[in-house]
């Protein structure tokens, strides 16, 4: 079986639909925390398995030998991700699953955001498991689903300076995990997986005047000045922290992914920024 976790996610979905669109239904399990948010998988004929990443037990038997397995990496980034994806990683060794792949975070990057990536796939090369790393770069829906306070202020606000980003649409990085889960010769590959083109902030302000008709501007501000802006719109100081670290990373060139992989992966043309903001002004 191709068995995916974190399945009910936004990700996830689309893996879930991009499989079934290669594979019989019964061979896709989908690993939930809430049996009722993946109905709809189970009323098309997808397997659902209901385990949480801190119950280690809810992992028990899960997977079987020769299942091909995507981890999706957790979301509470202040669960102690690490320990969390870890029991995943033991329970598919336990059955000796034939690849594990999971979904990391792009070599380059050193925001404190990544410690969690790591510290994962160092447990995972540790296993001796099959392994393939979905090094994802950037969601274009990372900016373009949070565009509320853009639009209110006329201001993209950010701290990144002139740093460019390789972002991608979520569908792109799940139809790259999907073409690894059903393909072959993925064992122990590492893929550096962003968008084709490189944007940075003033671009993405024009775009946004020019789809909007209003001019919006480029607001770069200090990191310190940016994680303040986030906590005074209400974010828990934590986690603005994190946002602010991974802008100084971006600053840095960190999220420029240039090795090509997502593309190739996926056999055409990754989702340009402008294409998700149109879809995100049209919601
Ligand atoms: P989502 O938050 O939509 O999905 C996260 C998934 O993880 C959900 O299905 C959630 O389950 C599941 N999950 C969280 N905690 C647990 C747990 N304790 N046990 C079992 N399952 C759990 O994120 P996306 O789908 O958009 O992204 C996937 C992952 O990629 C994120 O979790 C995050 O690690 C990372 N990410 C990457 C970004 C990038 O730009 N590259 C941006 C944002 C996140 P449930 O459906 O029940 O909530």
């Amino acid at each position: 079986s191709i068995v995916v976790t974190g399945a009910t996610g936004h990700l996830g979905k689309f893996v879930i639909e991009g499989l079934l669109e290669k594979v019989p239904a019964e061979q896709i399990t989908a690993v939930v925390r809430s049996e009722e948010k993946g109905a709809g998988f189970a009323a098309r004929g997808v397997k659902l398995a209901v385990a949480d990443y801190d119950i280690p037990e809810t992992f028990d038997g899960l997977f079987a030998a020769g299942d091909k397995v995507l981890l999706i990496s957790g979301s509470e980034i202040d669960k102690g991700r690490v320990a969390q994806h870890q029991i995943v990683i033991d329970a598919a060794k336990a059955a000796g699953v034939a690849l594990l792949a999971y979904t990391s975070a792009p070599g380059s990057l050193t925001a404190a955001l990544a410690d969690d990536h790591r510290g994962t796939e160092k447990a995972l090369l540790a296993s001796g498991l099959p392994y393939a790393l979905l090094r994802n770069g950037w969601y274009n829906e990372n900016y373009t689903e949070h565009l509320a306070p853009v639009l209110q202020f006329n201001a993209v606000t950010h701290a990144a300076g002139e740093g460019r980003v390789s972002s991608a649409a979520r569908a792109d990085y799940a139809a790259a995990a999907v073409a690894v889960l059903t393909g072959e010769g993925h064992e122990n590959q590492t893929y550096e997986l962003g968008g084709d083109v490189a944007w940075s902030f003033a671009e993405y302000a024009a775009e946004l005047s020019g789809q909007t008709g209003k001019e919006i501007a480029n607001n770069p501000v200090s990191v310190e000045a940016f994680a303040g802006i986030l906590t005074g719109a209400g974010l828990p100081e934590p986690l603005a922290a994190v946002l602010a670290g991974v802008d100084a990373s971006v600053a840095k060139g960190q999220l420029v992914v240039t090795s090509g992989d997502l593309t190739r992966l996926i056999g055409r043309p990754t989702t340009p920024i402008a294409d998700s903001i149109a879809v995100a002004l049209k919601a």
